[in-house]
């Protein structure tokens, strides 16, 4: 079995950003000389998160609309008494939807619905350059 990392570096545009990195994702697995086995995507940081869902306009407001709903950027938060960055929000949007995903990979190919993408969210209340941890491990 053969463990690879790699990394993938975004520049976001800060919150409500998500960005559709599934094409270098799968490049990287294809890439690997590896055909069957796992990959793990992390992001690293306390202000962003990685999840999958369909990546279409419609949605795309969806899923921000949700964050506003569950965890509004315009409330105060006790993180922002601590560092006064005022991006409680962020962490806690970070926290619910967690730094990373696995996917598994059979024949070369990932095992995502036609219509399930990997999609990098950013949460932080300012333009983040993001650092994605790809660690492909397989035979
Ligand atoms: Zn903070």
């Amino acid at each position: 079995m053969k463990i690879i990392t790699k990394e993938i570096l975004e520049d976001t545009k800060g919150a409500g950003d998500l960005v559709d990195i599934t094409e270098k994702v799968t490049a990287l697995v294809e890439k690997s000389g590896t055909r069957d086995g796992n990959v793990t995507v992390f992001v690293v940081g306390s202000t962003a998160a990685l999840t999958t869902f369909e990546y279409e306009p419609g949605l795309i407001k969806d899923v921000r609309e949700l964050c506003e709903k569950l965890i509004p950027a315009g409330k105060r938060y006790h993180h922002d008494d601590t560092w006064g960055d005022a991006n409680g929000f962020s962490h806690l949007r970070s926290a619910l939807f967690g730094p990373s995903i696995v996917v598994p990979f059979r024949s070369g190919k990932l095992a995502l619905g036609t219509w399930q993408q990997l999609v990098l969210a950013e949460f932080d209340n300012r333009p983040r350059h993001r650092q994605v941890v790809v660690q492909i491990m397989g035979e």
